[in-house]
């Protein structure tokens, strides 16, 4: 089974400037994949596209088999999406930001409380449900962003930058978290522009630049050329 299927994808935005010209790939079910590429390259427009957070221009986009443009509420049931920017509100006790997201997914309260404090806890975020989110440092605020994405259980998480700006202590916990929730099933997806990061993390990859796809393989043929 397709994870994600991603067919000549195009994106030009509104200025004129054409991000992505036409990209195709795929992900697997159960897959820990990387999107590597440089500054600009077009990662985060791809990302944003899948969880229509971005306008594409031309192509189509499915997650496990439902089109993005056909099939939308199914597409999103299936997907967890952690952006690069915090955009939680700030005055929101943490408990209640990932509370209130498993609302828009229509879970009853009390299984929305006991995914909340699975995942908080997990994140080693349970001591500060009750703190206001802006008083999180940046380390807390962006495992809180990964509770949210996977309060309804998706089968597909999507990261964009997850480690950026988090200092390498932290950075290994997150990874040791992420290698668990794939290890129990769930499809990873994230964007990087650290090397390292892919390789100790992801079996597949696919490296994008100047909005095109310029290599395609496992984690192991792309260090073999390397
Ligand atoms: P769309 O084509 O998806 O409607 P727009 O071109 O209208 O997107 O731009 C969306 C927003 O992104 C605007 O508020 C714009 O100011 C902002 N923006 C413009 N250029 C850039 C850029 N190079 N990088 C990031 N954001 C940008
Ligand atoms: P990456 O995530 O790989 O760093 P992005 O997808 O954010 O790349 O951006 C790809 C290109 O599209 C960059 O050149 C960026 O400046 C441009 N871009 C991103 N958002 C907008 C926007 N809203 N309007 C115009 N250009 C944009």
């Amino acid at each position: 089974t397709s994870a994600l299927k991603i067919e000549n994808l195009r994106k030009t935005y509104g200025n004129g400037f054409e991000a992505l010209k036409g990209i195709s790939l795929e992900v697997k079910e159960g897959d820990f994949f990387a999107l590597l590429g440089p500054n600009g390259a077009g990662k985060s427009t791809t990302l944003g596209i899948v969880s229509s957070l971005v306008n594409k221009s031309d192509g189509t986009v499915s997650v496990f088999g439902h089109s993005i443009d056909k099939d939308l509420a199914k597409a999103k049931l299936s997907l967890g999406v952690v952006p690069q920017e915090f955009n939680f509100n700030p005055f929101e006790k943490v408990v209640d930001i990932v509370i209130t997201q498993a609302g828009y997914y229509g879970i009853p309260a009390a299984r929305a409380r006991e995914r909340a404090e699975f995942y908080l806890k997990k994140l080693g975020l349970w001591d500060k449900r009750n703190e206001r989110a802006r008083m999180l440092s940046g380390g807390m605020k962006r495992r809180l962003m990964i509770a949210r994405a996977l309060v309804h259980d998706p089968k597909v998480l999507i990261l964009d930058e997850p480690t950026a700006g988090v200092d390498i202590e932290l950075r290994r916990s997150m990874w040791e978290f992420l290698r668990e929730i794939n290890a129990a099933g769930t499809t990873i997806i994230l964007t990087t522009h650290y090397l390292e990061e892919a390789e100790s993390l992801c079996r597949n990859i696919a490296i994008i630049d100047h909005g095109q796809i310029i290599q395609n393989s496992s984690m192991k043929a792309l260090l073999a050329k390397l």
